[in-house]
């Protein structure tokens, strides 16, 4: 039996570091990657046990073209297709011949708890 009770599946918390809404049960933040636990098997728990999606690209601004501005937008769907979440992560400008490459992850955690209804 863990020490550690486990977390209501999905359940979130705000990061005391960085403010951003993480899952409750998460070892080092997603975000700012502080650790947020030091309990026997945190770090472990700290590692996804799969990233079913990953893509990352790069764009870079022609050097014959105006200086541009850029949102990062990142939509979560479900299967019904209605938007659950849609946040800008990030904004910027891109100067001509300057790149900027993204990187988008989903990582899952297994989870004991039961899933809220
Ligand atoms: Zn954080």
């Amino acid at each position: 039996m863990s020490a550690v009770r486990a977390p209501l599946a999905g359940k979130t918390r705000t990061c005391p570091h960085c403010k951003a809404t993480i899952l409750e049960s998460a070892a080092i933040c997603p975000a700012c990657q502080h650790h947020l636990r030091f309990d026997k098997g945190a770090e472990e728990r700290a590692r996804p046990d799969a990233v079913p999606l990953r893509v990352e690209g790069l764009i870079r601004q022609p050097s014959n073209a105006p200086m541009a501005e850029y949102s990062v937008v990142v939509t979560i769907r479900n299967a019904e297709g209605e938007e659950i979440a849609r946040k800008v992560v990030g904004v910027g400008a891109l100067r001509p011949d300057e790149e900027r490459s993204f990187t988008l992850s989903v990582e899952l955690f297994k989870v004991s708890g039961l899933a809220p209804r």
